[in-house]
């Protein structure tokens, strides 16, 4: 069993959540069991703990990004930086507003979180259209940080995210893809 494929067997499907017609894959059941958190977080140290791919700094995107960042930062022995939701940092902030399928959404990240010329990991648990992604992108950067992947446990390429991020110039790893 490859490890794409053990993962994917601990993805839950919750139709018509939160929507009527949306699929959602859940992935807590990938972090209630020890075993496969632990194989989870390791397909990331690993691909990120040698000298030429680690980063400077992990960003994780609000809230499952947290979950996974943190843990793997930890592991590659580099801090832990939050990209949340507007509202919810104390100190001064950039912003980003991107749009949703109905509305948009604002992210925020502390002005001090990172330094020009840091290498910025950042993470999420899924790519949909992306839009999430992008905006953590574009606020990371224009704190002068370099965006040296975009990573994911779970991308949906026929929502075309991982594509736009991708022509938008930023690598990406994923480890498995619901089609
Ligand atoms: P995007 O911005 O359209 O790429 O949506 C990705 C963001 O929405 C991520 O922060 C995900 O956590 C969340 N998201 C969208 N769809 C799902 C899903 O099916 N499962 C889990 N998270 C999802």
């Amino acid at each position: 069993l490859s490890v794409s494929q053990y993962l994917r067997n601990h993805i839950r499907t919750v139709p018509d959540w939160p929507a009527p017609g949306v699929q959602f894959r859940d992935i807590t059941p990938l972090l209630q069991d020890a075993k496969v958190f632990r194989v989870l977080i390791d397909a990331f140290v690993h691909r990120y703990m040698d000298k030429d791919m680690r980063p400077d700094v992990v960003a994780g995107l609000d809230a499952r990004g947290f979950i996974l960042g943190s843990v793997v930062a930890y592991e590659l022995n580099v801090g832990f930086v939050p990209i949340r939701k507007k509202g919810k940092l104390p100190f001064t902030t950039v912003e980003e507003t991107y749009e949703l399928e109905y509305g948009s959404a604002t992210v925020e990240l502390h002005t001090d979180a990172v330094k020009a010329g840091d290498r910025v990991l950042l993470i999420d648990d899924l790519i949909a259209t992306g839009g999430t992604m992008m905006a953590g992108k574009k606020l990371l950067e224009r704190q002068g940080a370099i965006v040296m992947e975009g990573a994911a446990i779970v991308d949906l390429p026929e929502l075309g995210g991982s594509q736009k991020l991708k022509e938008g110039g930023l690598s990406l790893f994923t480890l498995l893809d619901f089609a």
